[in-house]
């Protein structure tokens, strides 16, 4: 395998070769430390889409037949190869992401798992056998690949959004083509060759950066070959993806995005809130599915809570996230920084107080600085919208049921946080949030082991878990007399 660091990977990566786009297509992949070229990718076109679904489908019946138990030691090399070159990974991660060094480690640990994890799985996938009511026959169901994948990903976990699809459907046997944003292909394409390392067979994993991304992958979800879309992404371009896998009836598994709140009771534990707050807000600074949207806190203790969250925020250092020092790095590019910016302008203009940062600092690089802001107004897009930058709006509540009616004013349902001494209440608002996670004294969820989605406009389907290798079957009912 080329080195990470020295010698990037920068080709399309199909059927278990590095090739140029047939159009001889490139484009820039930026450093959002400083907003410089790091280097030109592959940019593929309709005619490489083709090419890897050719690839995938060449690949599909012999992996499909593939003893469980083999593509379970693949899967096992590729979580030790990934672990064994953690700290690279991490190093791309940050350069080519922006995110802080100790997040880019998180991240590796977390993608790696999934490869682990997914080993396990891939010999447990079962069906069942039972007599039909009437006695007349037996009911069989056994569970096949749904056969090929187009799996999308989106910029802020680039290694683990990919292992997170990638892992799962190998397991199940199907076979894949990746389309990581094109932000951030690179971390993408050394997945690609890492997973060939690992002895994955050519076509069985293909990797197709891409700036024309509606073109190619429109291409594909009509391509009678493909049966499967995985999309990790804004709710808006997923809500486009289901329109456009309508043509097919493709299988869909939608990721998309989130706007969670994040209640403090008066009676919880007030260090473990703030740790769970630093976590769930600052996590990627901020660029997280699950990131700490809008933080209640209920009024007795608003003040001292927003005060001393100001003053761990204030205290992280924001750098270039390749340097040892950094916890709070870029965010990745300039249509990020403006939207945070103007989400913070705008709550400010309808009077909403900065009692921490509030602008982006005067340095090169797509920077803001760490913003908590208090009295914001009930109606404010801060509110409503993904902030997806290191910005803490909180807003003050009276009772429970005032608690629950604001986490849930809202159409998107992926994580809620709830913090409380009570467990009786922390469970019964559990049940009562309406989103597929709830993160209870804790604010950090994801876990390659536990079911992560959301409900209402946050998606459809779970990844992770044993459900997250169900998504890559469809259980076939065989009826069966004798
Ligand atoms: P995005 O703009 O929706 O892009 C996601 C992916 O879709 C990228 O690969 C992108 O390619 C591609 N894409 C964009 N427009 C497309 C189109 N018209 N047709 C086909 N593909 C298209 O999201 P993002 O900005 O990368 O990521 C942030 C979003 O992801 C947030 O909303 C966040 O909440 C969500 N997210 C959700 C989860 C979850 O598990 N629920 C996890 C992480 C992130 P290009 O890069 O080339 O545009």
């Amino acid at each position: 395998m080329a080195q990470l660091k020295d010698d990037l990977l920068t080709d399309l990566f199909i059927d278990g070769k590095a090739v140029a786009a047939a159009d001889g297509a490139r484009f820039d992949v930026l450093d959002p430390a400083t907003g410089e070229v790091i280097t030109t990718v592959a940019d593929s076109g309709i005619a490489d889409a083709m090419t890897a679904v050719g690839a995938a489908e060449t690949a599909a019946q012999s992996w499909a037949a593939t003893a469980p138990r083999e593509r379970a030691e693949i899967l096992r090399r590729a979580f030790e190869l990934m672990t064994a070159r953690a700290e690279d990974f991490a190093e791309l991660i940050a350069r080519e992401n922006g995110k802080a060094l100790p997040d880019a480690r998180g991240e590796v640990a977390y993608a790696a798992e999934f490869f682990r994890w997914y080993s396990e799985e891939a010999v447990r996938i079962t069906g069942s056998v039972g007599t039909a009511p009437s006695g007349a026959n037996t009911i069989m169901v056994v569970r096949q690949p749904v056969g090929i994948c187009v799996l999308v990903t989106p910029w802020n976990f680039p290694a683990a959004m990919a292992t997170r699809k990638i892992a799962p459907a190998l397991a199940a046997g199907c076979t894949v083509i990746l389309k990581p944003a094109s932000d951030t292909p690179l971390t993408a394409l050394a997945m690609g060759a890492l997973l060939d390392e690992a002895g994955v067979p050519p076509g069985v994993v293909n990797v197709l950066p891409g700036r024309r991304s509606g073109a190619i992958v429109s291409a594909m979800l009509h391509d009678p070959r493909v049966r499967k879309l995985s999309f990790t992404g804004s709710t808006e371009v997923g809500r486009l993806l289901l329109r456009e896998s309508a043509d097919q009836v493709l299988n869909t598994s939608m990721e998309l995005g989130g706007n969670a709140p994040f209640v403090v009771f008066a009676d919880a534990d007030l260090d473990a809130a703030l740790d769970g707050a630093m976590v769930a807000k600052m996590r990627n600074a901020g660029e997280a599915c699950t990131a700490a949207n809008r933080i209640y806190v209920q009024a007795p203790i608003a003040e001292e809570f927003s005060r001393r969250l100001a003053e761990r925020m204030g205290a992280l250092v924001l750098g270039p996230g390749t340097e040892e020092a950094t916890q709070v790095g870029p965010l990745v590019n300039q249509d990020a920084l403006d939207k945070v910016s103007s989400l913070v302008s705008e709550a400010i203009d309808a009077g909403a107080r900065a009692l921490l940062g509030g602008a982006a600092p005067d340095r090169a690089g797509f920077y803001y600085e760490p913003t908590v802001l208090v009295d914001v107004a009930a109606d404010s897009p801060i509110l409503r919208e993904e902030i997806f930058g290191p910005v803490a709006p909180i807003v003050t509540f009276e009772d429970e049921d005032e608690a629950v009616r604001l986490a849930n004013s809202t159409e998107y349902g992926l994580v809620s946080y709830v913090y409380t001494g009570d467990l009786a209440r922390g469970l019964r608002v559990s049940e009562r949030l309406e989103s597929g996670m709830v993160g209870l004294n804790r604010g950090l969820v994801s876990d390659p082991a536990a079911p992560f989605g959301g409900v209402k406009q946050s998606g459809i389907g779970r990844e992770g878990g044993h459900e997250g290798v169900l998504d890559y079957t469809e259980s076939k009912y065989i009826a069966v007399s004798w």
